[in-house]
């Protein structure tokens, strides 16, 4: 609401001639001004249209100025409303201000120059709580973008921008985690070492480019297998490791030896150039805690394990200290 030409007013007032002043006074100042003469046609009046403002007369025939100020007050908190009462009724008019009423006008107008202040206060005043509602709807909409855009940034931090598999950074933490877990409960947990076998040939053959869609198809492949409480991290360049929570040993080298199976049998663009004609990768296994007690000792024996893969002819999976 930037000037008065928006601002309704509804007039209420059993007496005809003092409608007809207010609502040349009122119109004059350039507000819209309706009028009703009584609370019941007020009401009628309200519920089809938004008046920002009511000017009313206390004492009326049928519903009071106060009956009419609560129902509207019940409906709308925002609209403003100005009490007309005589000198003998100035106790009604506190009551009125009591009940939620902007102010109050004194009968007969003396000068009617206080009637077009008074209003213009009252509608500066419905000015500022609307610019208030707005800045607040503002200000929660900007907040949710900064939660939303914070979402992201933290989900950027912790992925790995070629796969979208969880970097190495996150998974040192979720590891970490994991082992406090694991210790607190005296539980298991596996993890299962994977690289690519002769990528580097991979790479020199078709490109780094096509090497790059390699990782990111492997890596599909390993987040759609996983159970909602595994994680698929990029470890490095062509390395990955999966983090399996409650497995032990054999039911970890039944999940390696079956990734291993699938990346053997998965129609790579260009295997066929690749030693045995296919994509394959070496897998090491390792587990808390017979492999180790602390995150770097069971790390330690996956990558153990995953060199002995590789030196016993790559394509198979090792599991440590076996
Ligand atoms: P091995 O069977 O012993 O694992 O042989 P390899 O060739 O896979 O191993 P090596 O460590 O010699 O080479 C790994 C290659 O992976 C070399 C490097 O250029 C490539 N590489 C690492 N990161 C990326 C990447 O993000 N994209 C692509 N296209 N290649 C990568
Ligand atoms: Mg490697
Ligand atoms: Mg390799």
């Amino acid at each position: 609401m930037s000037n008065e030409q928006e601002v309704a007013i509804l007039v209420v007032d059993d007496e005809e001639s003092l409608r007809e002043v207010l609502y040349e006074v009122l119109s004059e100042d350039g507000y819209q001004v309706a009028t009703a003469a009584s609370a019941e046609e007020a009401l009628t009046l309200f519920a089809q249209n938004h008046y920002a403002l009511i000017i009313t007369d206390i004492r009326m025939p049928g519903l009071s100025g106060i009956d009419l100020l609560k129902q509207v007050k019940e409906k709308n908190q925002d609209t403003q409303i100005i009490i007309m009462t005589s000198h003998a009724s100035l106790d009604t008019a506190l009551t009125a201000l009591r009940a939620g009423a902007y102010d109050y006008l004194i009968k007969p107008f003396e000068d009617l120059e206080l009637i077009s202040a008074l209003v213009r206060r009252a509608t500066e005043k419905i000015r500022l709580v609307s610019e208030n509602k707005t800045l607040v709807v503002k200000l929660q909409t900007y907040n949710e973008e900064l939660e939303s855009v914070n979402r992201i940034l933290r989900e950027l931090a912790i992925r790995d921008g070629l796969t979208g598999l969880y970097n190495h950074r996150y998974f040192q933490e979720a590891l970490a985690m994991e082992v406090a877990r694991a210790q607190r409960h005296n539980r298991p947990f596996s993890l299962i070492f994977i690289d690519v076998d002769y990528f580097k040939k991979y790479n020199d053959t078709h490109g780094h480019p096509m090497g790059d869609q390699l990782l990111r198809n492997l890596s599909d492949m390993l987040n759609s297998r996983l159970r909602q409480s595994d994680m698929a991290a990029r470890y490095g360049g062509e390395e990955f490791i999966l983090l399996l929570p409650e497995t032990g040993k054999d039911g970890a080298a039944i999940v390696a030896e079956s990734v291993r199976s699938q990346i053997e049998n998965y129609p790579f663009d260009g295997r066929e150039t690749q030693p045995g004609g296919k994509v394959t990768v070496s897998v090491g296994v390792s587990t808390f805690q017979e492999d180790g007690s602390d995150a770097p000792s069971v790390l330690h024996q996956a990558d153990q394990a995953l060199y002995k893969a590789k030196h016993a002819g790559r394509n198979q999976v090792m599991k440590a200290k076996s």
